[in-house]
């Protein structure tokens, strides 16, 4: 008998984590509202490059950003908090504040990451990544070099290409708040 009790306690248990895990979104969305409050490169107007050590960084980053934007971390696909998010406005850069993306070139895929068409304009670098036994394109900012995802050839017209991107690595500013 109480063997059931103990594996029931079990179960009851991984529903209750399971049920918190799906609450991560909101709680890294508060995170980087303060991070960028206290980061001192954050900028939505200067486009001066920066060159910030990673030990720098640390000290600034959520420990959720840092492990993206700077260790090329993946958060976990259906999670992010712009996945589904279909608002007007425009996205920046989570740690740096540089212009990414427009809402108009982000469309509806299905990979479970915010996917875009079309960058702003030098607005990111590319990198060849060999990681995980897979050749990809890495895209990184063209402001402060961290890590936002990845590109693949399989996206919508007019350009072809999906940007798979990270939400932790964006902050979104809707139109009516600019
Ligand atoms: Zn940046």
């Amino acid at each position: 008998m109480k063997i059931w009790l103990f594996i029931l306690n079990f179960i009851v248990l991984g529903i209750f984590l399971q049920c918190s895990e799906v609450k991560m979104p909101s709680k890294i969305n508060a995170m980087n509202t303060e991070t960028s409050k206290n980061n001192p490169y954050y900028s939505r107007t200067d486009k001066t490059k920066l060159n910030v050590s990673n030990e720098e960084w640390k000290k600034i980053l959520s420990p959720d950003l840092y492990a993206v934007a700077r260790e090329a971390a993946t958060e976990r696909p259906f999670t992010g908090k712009y996945n589904e998010t279909d608002e007007l406005g425009e996205y920046y850069c989570a740690v740096c504040g540089n212009h990414l993306f427009r809402s108009s070139s982000k469309f509806a895929s299905t990979c479970g990451w915010p996917s875009f068409f079309e960058a702003e304009k030098d607005a990111v670098k590319y990198k060849r990544d060999s990681s995980h036994g897979m050749e990809r394109i890495e895209v990184l900012c063209g402001r402060c070099d961290s890590h936002l995802g990845h590109v693949f050839n399989d996206g919508p017209e007019p350009t072809g290409v999906r940007y798979c991107m990270n939400s932790v690595s964006m902050d979104f500013v809707p139109d009516e708040k600019k």
